[in-house]
């Protein structure tokens, strides 16, 4: 099993722990693993003052919305470009390389600010949600939190 799949798992599994069982035929939040009332275990997640829905994603999607900060992917490109290639210096000007991509090829910079995210979530550094960019340490945090609070 690779990283990612753990991580899904443990969201998965955090997602479970901060939300009860509710059964939709009785609208009840129900403890065990079977409605006391119909019998049903077919529930929905109740997360406590959010909502009620079929499905862990939406608490997924909750979870990380709200505990995590999403990586700042240009920012990030910007100290590579920094780090990998010299200052210009034109005259008495100086120039950071970021500076220099950004100004005269913004559609250039874009792509290269989305391929160095792509690669960093592919060398399972960055774990991507919906779009947006977590470091793996911020979410393995995050989910070892939710562990210690509800002891999952
Ligand atoms: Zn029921």
């Amino acid at each position: 099993m690779n990283n990612l799949d753990t991580i899904q798992e443990n969201l998965q599994d955090a997602a479970y722990a901060i939300t009860d069982n509710f059964c939709y035929g009785c609208y009840k939040v129900v403890d065990g693993d079977h409605c006391p009332t119909c019998g049903s275990d077919d529930f929905m997640r109740h997360l406590s003052g959010v909502g009620v829905e079929y499905g862990t994603e939406w608490v997924i999607d909750h979870i990380i919305e709200t505990k995590l900060e999403a990586i700042d992917g240009e920012e990030l490109f910007e100290e590579l470009l920094d780090e990998c290639y010299p200052e210009i210096t034109v005259g008495c000007c100086t120039f950071s390389p970021s500076q220099v991509m950004k100004e005269l090829d913004p559609v250039c910079f874009r792509i290269g600010t989305q391929e160095n995210l792509d690669s960093l979530a592919e060398d399972g550094q960055l774990y991507e949600h919906n779009g947006d960019y977590y470091t793996l340490t911020d979410i393995e945090e995050m989910i070892d939190g939710i562990e210690e609070e509800t002891d999952f």
